[in-house]
């Protein structure tokens, strides 16, 4: 059993409606994270038992759940839409977990909610799988993000390009609350609730912010350090619209992500971002783009002095790029064995990242050979390479431990899509043996086994994935 505390359901109305979950016909289990289970608080034995399936796949409200779809807008690839909101996910509530954090629990995928438009509310496996291979391996490697409760099968099917399996996420998150809940009451003028929704997420989030400029100081730093991580990953998170922002600085709605495998600065994998917006090396300014809009949102909570509010918004903004040099900085630093980076390792790190891409290196085997002395093989011409070999070994001389920086900072493993679509495929069958397999082997990124082996290879050219659908 589960003890909810369910705040968010307590607020006023206009911040959700109140809408349960669907059943469905024949819920079967795919996965439960036992190991989050155990931090939240939660029985996995209950939860991987009849209760917990029944919970897991909507069948059953389990006692004290409020269930909830969110009210939120959002600016979509450049566009702003004034209603979006929970489509096909609901809140059952929140709990607190045994360390004193709070969290929500959510189903994705539970049917539809008055904020479904023309969609069916449903998700279906691909999708369900592939946000709980990467939002666990990112957590794994501490990056921000939500995580993943459990993957349930509906027995249902859910119709898109052509008929797939149905399938439900249930998500973790510290908050669901997004830059697009801000312009949801921005956009029709409710300060009040504009307010009331500050005065939360301050609350949960950042107690220590003592109002609106303070609170966008605290997003901009979280997200900053957030999308440092992704960079220094090769992430492409591939659809970074303000509803798929969250303010807790966590990585929110895994949809046509993906890890780069060679390297180069203008991938994109998402199928609907034809022009590249989201493209990796874009996110850092979409980040500010964002979080420019959250900034004049707050505009109106900042003081009678709209002028002076206006100037303290940009200016707190203005501060994100400096934040995340920083953070850029400490991370890809820490790939090349530096624990205290200098101004002029940046250009050391430019360097590789230039040969890189002329060569099409891969990403993760690149910076993960760096520790064992393999990198060189993965350049189609070494001399390069060689050359800037010698200047960064004179660079960690003087470091303490540097491959056991590289290690941490390094992982052996990424979710490669062509192993995330191999495993969705095998699924679609029944087989979830490898979808089992990736998920051991990536909770442990750093651990070499000899039976893990094979997953850090490059994708072969027959095998290289070159579009991500959506994460309907
Ligand atoms: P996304 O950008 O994929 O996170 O989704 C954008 C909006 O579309 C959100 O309001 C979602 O709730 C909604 N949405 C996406 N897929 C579905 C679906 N299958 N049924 C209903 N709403 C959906
Ligand atoms: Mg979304």
């Amino acid at each position: 059993m589960i003890r909810f505390d369910n705040s968010y359901a307590r607020l006023p109305s206009g911040f959700f409606t109140r809408t349960a979950p669907t059943p469905v016909r024949d819920p079967s289990l795919i996965a439960v994270n036992e190991e989050l289970a155990a931090d939240l608080g939660i029985d996995a034995g209950w939860l991987s038992g009849p209760e917990g399936l029944a919970m897991l796949s909507g069948n059953a409200l389990p006692d004290g759940a409020t269930p909830i779809a969110q009210a939120y807008a959002g600016h979509q690839f450049g566009g702003f839409v004034p209603q979006l909101g929970d489509g096909r996910a609901v809140l059952l509530g929140e709990i607190v977990s045994p360390a004193g954090q709070r969290f929500d629990i959510q189903l994705k995928g539970a049917g539809p909610t008055p904020f479904s438009r023309r969609g069916d509310g449903r998700a279906w496996l691909g999708p369900v799988l592939r946000e709980y291979l990467v939002s666990e391996f990112m957590a794994a490697m501490g990056v921000p993000t939500t995580r993943a409760l459990a993957a349930v099968s509906t027995g249902e099917i859910v119709i898109r390009e052509m008929a797939y399996p149905g399938a439900i996420l249930t998500r973790v998150a510290s908050s669901h609350i997004r830059v697009g809940t801000f312009e949801f009451f921005a956009a029709r003028g409710d300060t009040e609730r504009l307010r009331l929704l500050m005065q939360t997420v301050i609350a949960r989030h950042y107690p220590q912010a003592k109002g609106a400029l303070d609170l966008l100081d605290a997003v901009i730093r979280a997200q900053a350090a957030t999308i440092a991580h992704w960079m220094a990953l090769g992430f492409i998170h591939g659809v970074m619209n303000t509803d798929n922002m969250a303010v807790s600085g966590e990585t929110i709605d895994y949809g046509p992500c993906a890890f780069m495998d060679e390297y180069h600065p203008d991938k994109v994998f998402s199928s609907i971002d034809s022009r590249g917006r989201y493209a990796w090396s874009e996110q850092p300014q979409i980040a500010v783009w964002n979080l420019a809009q959250l900034a004049s949102c707050l505009v109106p909570l900042m003081g009678e002095d709209l002028e002076a509010a206006v100037e303290d918004a940009t200016r707190v903004v203005h501060t994100f790029p400096a934040i995340y040099q920083d953070e850029w900085l400490k991370r890809f630093a820490a790939k090349l064995g530096i624990s205290r980076p200098r101004p002029e390792d940046r250009s050391l790190i430019e360097v590789l990242l230039t040969q890189m891409a002329a060569q099409n290196a891969d990403f993760t085997r690149v910076f993960a050979g760096l520790a064992d002395g393999t990198a060189a093989a993965e350049f189609a011409d070494p001399a390069g390479f060689a050359q800037w070999e010698k200047l960064w070994l004179d660079r960690i001389a003087s470091e303490a431990d540097p491959k056991a920086v590289m290690r941490r900072a390094n992982p052996l493993r990424i979710p490669r899509n062509h192993q995330i679509e191999a495993a969705i495929s095998e699924a679609r069958d029944g087989n979830f043996a490898l979808f089992h397999k990736l998920d051991r082997a990536l909770r442990t990124p750093h651990e070499a086994r000899a039976e893990w082996d094979a997953l850090s290879l490059a994708p072969t050219p027959d095998e290289v994935v070159r579009r991500t659908f959506c994460g309907t």
